[in-house]
């Protein structure tokens, strides 16, 4: 694996990897934009494209990828609502192709009291729409495994793989694991034998060639608890030897795995260090 953490844009795209470095990342992730607000941004323009790539270089990041905004929902029951969603999905892949990261990392929605089925049928209408329309040929959407929190869908591998199968683009689809999140929707990954079960589900309804990513985060709910909070590596539910399993999975190996843990940079620091301790030589 790649370890690394989410970093800041604040001061701009390029400070990302300057803080990435600071905390020991090989991989970072940023939000391309404000995470939290729908409304126009500002285009990326050549000169930031510039400043982010010798940001990149100069500061030994291998890889970045980019989570979109929390807000975009692709499967909002309210049709007003998917429009905009799509809209700042497409901004998205566009501002992702920029920047020349590959990997974009999206959450699949919420329902909103219409059913799994129905939203899981219009996510994959939504992504059709946005890969038809997006200029971004070369980015790869990374669906994320959710911790099924209220209505939200994603929350079983069943739903990434149906989302998949929906697609009339499944080659630009694949998917972001995160650690806290299958713990909290019920896939124990506590011991060695829970670890390999679960990934062996992971194979067969995913592939595990369509892994392309990792959310490291230890999680404050118990199992199946479908709660969505991120604890410190080794303080919460998951202790230390589900990520000793994970770091050092040959399946992964390539895949960029990024903190999403409480708190700032010093103590993406701490969590990133405790990782890497657990990386066997
Ligand atoms: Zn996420
Ligand atoms: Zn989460």
């Amino acid at each position: 694996m790649l370890l690394g953490a989410h970093v800041s844009i604040a001061g701009g795209l390029h400070e990302a990897p300057k803080a990435g470095k600071w905390i020991g990342c090989d991989a970072i992730q940023i939000f391309s934009r404000s995470p939290r607000m729908l409304r126009y941004t500002k285009p990326i323009t050549e000169g930031d494209v510039r400043l982010w790539q010798e940001a990149l270089r100069e500061n030994g990041i291998k890889a970045a990828v980019i989570h979109t905004n929390y807000l975009i929902n692709l499967c909002s029951p309210l049709k007003r609502m998917v429009k905009v969603a799509r809209d700042a999905f497409v901004e998205e892949m566009e501002r992702a192709q920029a920047l020349g990261v590959q990997l974009l990392i999206f959450h699949p929605g919420a329902h909103m009291g219409k059913g799994e089925e129905k939203g899981l049928k219009l996510v994959a209408e939504s992504l059709d729409a946005c890969i038809e329309r997006a200029n971004a040929p070369d980015v790869v959407l990374c669906i994320e495994n959710m911790a099924g929190q209220g209505s939200t869908i994603g929350y079983k591998l069943e739903h990434l793989r149906k989302i998949m199968d929906l697609s009339k683009h499944p080659e630009r689809l694949a998917v972001c694991l995160d650690s806290c999140h299958l713990f909290a929707a019920g896939y124990d990954i506590r011991t060695r034998d829970g670890y390999e079960t679960v990934m062996s589900r992971v194979g067969e309804a995913i592939g595990f060639d369509r892994v392309r990513a990792f959310h490291l985060n230890d999680s404050k709910g118990p199992v199946n608890s479908r709660v969505d909070r991120h604890e410190h590596i080794g303080k919460g539910k998951l202790k230390e030897d589900t990520f000793r399993f994970l770091v050092n999975d040959a399946r992964f190996a390539t895949c960029p795995a990024v903190l999403e843990t409480p708190g700032e940079d010093p103590e993406f620091r701490r969590n990133l260090k405790l990782l890497r301790r657990l990386v066997k030589p």
